[in-house]
């Protein structure tokens, strides 16, 4: 065989190992997960964003009478204070967070295949709009409608006046304490976990709760912070929880499809990758209530079931003070508006 030809080969043969190693590293660190879509998606009308949301017949108030994001902590925290019910011996509480995730997906779950919303609604459950930024729209918000600001309100109950995490980047100090560790350290319950995938919250030196995590590491609490590569990895963690006999006690989780794809193509119900983002992680939230449903205790735990986002997003970003921005929701398999 001529040189030339001999080189063409082998040239030939590394591109196609080089191609198949690339493929595998990507489909490895940026999962395809399973397609939920239905017919219709990808032409879901454009509205004016508020008739948008007050077409949102599932919710029980309104945008203007939206809570605070800090209600999440309220909510927790008198679960877990409350007597027993007739026939429960363990209480038990998870908060299932879909990232960057706006108000006006719910739009989609009239024709949802599998929704995390719809099973926690037609199990008797409520949908609230809730706000985050620290004050609601149209006034202008004292942090950032970022991620560690986000779940920061959530995790502590205080705006960033009190846990000063104004932006994403800034670690905490121990106190204000998360529910993570609060919870924990003062014996409400005995175990609790927050499954990630996003550096920020307590994976890098500038993460949100690299502090608390270093304290509690030191101080042997039974708090686990575990961060995957990806949404599959995340998912993966808690179910393997959930489906332990003495699972944590307070699981906290966050799930990246609808930032991610919101970032990289837009936050808009016309954006097909942005209603698939929301389909997964809609049902990737249902397969953890499945997961508990399924729980040969459950019959003897009160479970509380939230799930909520950390902000919204307008075009591909968010942060700041628009309306797509500040909206968020909080759904619960219980009552939350009194
Ligand atoms: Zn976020």
């Amino acid at each position: 065989m001529k040189k030339w030809a001999k080189a063409l080969i082998i040239c030939a043969v590394i591109a196609v190992v080089a191609a198949v190693i690339t493929f595998s590293v990507m489909s490895y660190l940026n999962p395809q997960p399973k397609k939920w879509a239905v017919e219709g998606d990808g032409k879901i009308e454009e509205m004016d964003y508020e008739a948008s949301l007050q077409s949102l017949d599932m919710m029980e108030n309104t945008w203007q009478t939206a809570v605070p994001q800090t209600e999440i902590y309220k909510l927790i925290t008198e679960h877990f204070n409350a007597p027993l019910p007739e026939g429960k011996t363990e209480k038990k509480a998870i908060v299932i967070g879909y990232d960057g995730c706006r108000v006006d997906s719910f739009r989609l779950l009239a024709n949802s295949k599998k929704s995390a919303v719809n099973t926690l609604l037609n199990d008797g459950g409520e949908a609230v709009f809730s706000y985050c930024g620290g004050v609601n729209y149209p006034a202008k918000n004292i942090q950032d409608t970022s991620t560690a600001p986000g779940w920061g309100s959530m995790l502590t109950g205080v705006w960033a006046d009190t846990h000063k995490i104004y932006g994403n980047g800034m670690p905490k100090e121990i106190e204000p304490r998360t529910l993570l560790l609060s919870l924990v350290e003062d014996k409400v319950i005995d175990s609790s976990a927050f499954y990630v995938s996003w550096a920020g919250h307590f994976s890098k030196k500038t993460a949100t709760y690299i502090n608390e995590k270093n304290y509690i590491e030191a101080n042997n609490i039974n708090a686990n912070f575990k961060r995957a590569l990806n949404d599959t990895g995340t998912a993966k963690n808690v179910l393997a929880d959930l489906n332990s006999e003495n699972c944590s006690d307070f699981i906290f989780l966050t799930l990246e499809y609808t930032d991610h794809n919101g970032h990289g193509t837009g936050f808009s119900l016309q954006n097909p990758k942005y209603v698939n983002a929301f389909r997964n992680a809609d049902a990737t939230g249902a397969d953890f209530i499945d997961a508990i449903k399924a729980r040969p205790a459950y019959d003897s735990e009160d479970w509380l079931i939230l799930i909520t986002t950390d902000h919204g997003g307008i075009n591909k970003s968010h942060g700041g003070p628009s309306f797509e921005e500040r909206i968020t929701f909080i759904v619960s398999n219980k009552a939350i508006v009194e």
